[in-house]
């Protein structure tokens, strides 16, 4: 079997279908694995140019448990506690602790009891939610709308998870700035908390209770981790091949052409490259879903800031949030307008603060992470004004109290929505296709999106849908598919 990409979908599905006792060849047209999940090594400084929230971590130990590896043997998984630091345009700071008798406490001398109360009823409907959405929604293949009938779906209505998300959190939450951190994950989904429906607040569930984790070593030890399990266990990795076409013969997937020249015969094919793109360049024409992919809506994209720096944050945390004054307005701004926000909320990540060596001694790292429309929204010139907006990024560092990261700045990497663009993502946006009620569960884009049964695809476009958890389960339901379909 072959498989097209190197990312954590791609890998999910190489170690679940090794596991099953498969031949299985990975192409990857970069020269290591992770995709996203990527690093860059500079200065002495190791900056993770992917994800930085680990969550549901017990799917990674799936994965590798399917050949028979451990966790344990391969990452060294660091507790980030506080899950995140949020700081408010007030002054005020509010620590977010997953053990939810502290959190309650937090909340208590924040915004007094009755939103402690309220926090606790919160994560009770969280639980409940997730339970609800697992195994029904996310957990599995849903080919058509009637797929989503089964009885957790009347359960999920009772529970009021088809209204706003907004709405549902505020029945729970009276103050503002704790409502924003229960909600201002829907846009790791693509959708603002006004838009999103309380389904979405599962990913609340998921980072604020679950709980976060930081790998020893940075995020990019995920993919390697994973890439080695798979090696060791008969997977043969080939790097700096770039698929040029998957032929298909007889309503089969045969082979895979690379740019090289090379032709990989294939009993079966699994897709993990950024799903509209992949269409495009490797199916035949008439296989490819073109008035659905013109559809697609995409989510917002992000500015990263990487700062090697010698200055230290006060009061430092992992994960520190910096709201700015406007809420609404920021989403309308990203989402609807296609505009650079006029008042930040943006996410500071300090690994250094949980592993000293990605930093040389007494030095430290910074990903400061700003939300950007993405370029079907906003077409700009990044190359133009990206180095403007650096300078921005750090004016308002310095002005919300965090100035010492741009005055000790030694090394700075700046990756906007051209370059993700560069790198073959849609739309210039890491996120892929916002998870709107429409591009969601059945509606998205299925593992299976062609009429060639051996052949699946995985990844950020596909269902369940973006982040770390999403495309583990994708790789694994591709892998899945595809077990059922040469059997
Ligand atoms: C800045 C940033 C921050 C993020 N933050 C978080 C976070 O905090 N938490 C979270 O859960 N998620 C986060 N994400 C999202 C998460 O990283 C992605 O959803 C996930 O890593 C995507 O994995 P994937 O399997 O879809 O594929 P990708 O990572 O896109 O991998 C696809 C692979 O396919 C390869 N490929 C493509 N085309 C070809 C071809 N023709 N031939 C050969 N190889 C090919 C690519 O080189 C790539 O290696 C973040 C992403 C970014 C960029």
């Amino acid at each position: 079997m072959i498989i097209i990409g190197a990312g954590l979908g791609g890998l999910s599905a190489a170690l679940r279908l090794a596991g099953a006792g498969r031949t299985v060849t990975v192409l990857e047209q970069a020269h290591g694995p992770g995709g996203r999940a990527g690093q860059a090594q500079q200065d002495g400084f190791t900056f993770d140019t992917g994800p930085t929230v680990l969550t549901m971590p017990q799917l990674i130990a799936d994965a590798l448990a399917c050949v028979g590896e451990e966790i344990g043997d391969w990452l060294d998984l660091i507790p980030v506690e506080p899950a995140y630091r949020a700081t408010f345009a007030d002054g005020s700071a509010l620590d977010v602790h997953t053990d939810v008798a502290q959190m309650a406490e937090a909340i208590r001398a924040f915004s007094g009891g009755a939103d402690a109360a309220g926090y606790l009823r919160m994560v009770e409907f969280l639980r409940k939610l997730y339970d609800a959405e697992r195994h029904d929604f996310i957990d599995r293949n849903i080919d058509s709308p009637l797929g989503l009938v089964t009885p957790s779906l009347a359960k999920l209505a009772a529970m009021g998870a088809f209204r706003r998300m907004d709405s549902k959190i505020a029945s729970f939450l009276s103050d503002e700035r704790v409502r924003r951190v229960f909600t201002f994950q829907a846009l790791y989904a693509g959708v603002s908390p006004q838009q999103a429906l309380a389904i979405y607040a599962v990913i609340a569930y998921l980072d604020t209770v679950g709980g976060v984790s930081f790998p020893r070593g940075g995020m990019h030890e995920v993919p390697l981790a994973m890439a080695g399990a798979a090696a060791k266990h008969g997977v043969d990795f080939r790097y700096g091949q770039r698929a040029e076409a998957i032929e298909i013969a007889n309503g089969r997937a045969v082979a895979v052409r690379t740019a090289s020249g090379e032709r990989f015969a294939a009993d079966a094919v699994i897709v993990n490259g950024d799903a509209p793109g992949a269409m495009r360049d490797l199916l035949p024409p008439d296989l490819v879903p073109a008035r659905r992919l013109r559809r697609l809506q995409y989510s917002p994209s992000c500015v990263v800031l990487h700062v090697g720096s010698s200055g230290a944050m006060p009061d430092p945390a992992h994960h520190t949030i910096s709201f700015g004054g406007a809420w609404t307005r920021t989403f309308t701004e990203l989402i609807d307008r296609g505009e650079l926000m006029s008042d930040p909320s943006l996410l500071i990540t300090n690994p250094t603060h949980s592993d000293p060596a990605l930093a040389p001694p007494g030095e430290h790292s910074y990903f400061v992470l700003f939300p950007a429309p993405n370029l079907e929204k906003a077409p700009l010139d990044w190359s133009v004004i990206g180095p403007r907006y650096r300078d921005e990024m750090i004016a308002v560092l310095d002005a919300r109290g965090y100035g010492a990261i741009g005055q000790g700045s030694r090394s700075e990497l700046l990756v906007t929505p051209g370059d993700w663009a560069a790198q073959g993502m849609a739309a210039g946006t890491p996120f892929a296709a916002a998870h709107t009620f429409a591009q969601t569960g059945p509606f998205r884009l299925s593992t299976a999106p062609t009429p060639i049964e051996n052949l699946a695809f995985c990844g950020s476009h596909i269902q369940p849908g973006v982040g770390v958890p999403m495309v583990l389960l994708s790789g694994r339901l591709a892998a899945e598919r595809l077990i059922g379909a040469v059997d």
